[in-house]
């Protein structure tokens, strides 16, 4: 199963990715954990990457489509994966399909998890106080700010060039996160079945 999580900094894609994962068995490539541990290795692309990221600004295309190409192709994505945080422009989108097809691939499904974007920056607030200060360094309200626009302006026209494509499907995100869950499950069990009866 390959599936995409799309949704702006804050809605719980990486809480759902770590539930899939579990119950499917898996692997859920966040870009952004990847582009964490280059900054902390300080590999060349860490060294790159850094300032950009604390910004909160988008880590050039071509450094990101070349991390996910890199790691789809491992054993451990045999069984499929989902992207958490990738891509994140019609330019990554678009690299994604040409990539995925290249390896025989398919997309089984886009699942948007719509959130209210004011309620967001409460949670990153209450996580910042959780965790008694920024647990990352792009973990800020303001940098948090940044973010919700660069999703705005980048990121969310991904959402037309998914519902285009037939691919999307919508959740409602301000649930309790099992909801979430559960909803996101039902997408996964139609896609199977609508593949299922395309065979
Ligand atoms: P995330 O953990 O997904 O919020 O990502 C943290 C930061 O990593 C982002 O604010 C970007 O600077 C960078 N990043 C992660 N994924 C991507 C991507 N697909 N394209 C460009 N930059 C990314």
């Amino acid at each position: 199963m390959r599936l995409i999580l799309l949704g702006p900094p804050g809605a719980g894609k990486g809480t759902q990715a770590k539930k899939l994962m579990e119950r499917h068995e898996i692997q859920q490539l966040s870009t952004g954990d990847m582009l964490r541990a280059a900054v902390r290795d300080e590999t060349p692309i860490g060294l790159k990457a850094k300032d950009i990221m604390i910004r909160g600004d988008l880590v050039p295309d071509d450094v990101v489509v070349q991390i996910v190409e890199d790691r789809i192709q491992m054993d451990d994505c045999g069984n499929g994966f989902i992207l958490d945080g990738f891509p994140r422009t019609v330019a990554q989108a678009e690299a994604l399909e040409t990539m995925l097809h290249r390896h025989g691939l398919d997309l089984d499904a886009v699942v948007e998890l719509r959130v209210d974007e004011a309620v967001l920056a409460d949670r990153v607030e209450k996580r910042v106080a959780e965790m008694g200060g920024a647990a990352r360094e792009d973990d800020t309200v303001e940098a948090l700010r940044h973010r919700l626009n660069v999703y705005r302006q980048q990121t969310a026209p991904l959402i037309d060039h998914y519902r285009t494509t037939g691919k999307l499907r919508t959740v409602d995100g301000m649930q309790e996160i099992d909801e979430v869950a559960n909803d996101i499950q039902r997408i996964l069990d139609e896609a199977r079945s609508e593949r299922v009866r395309a065979d």
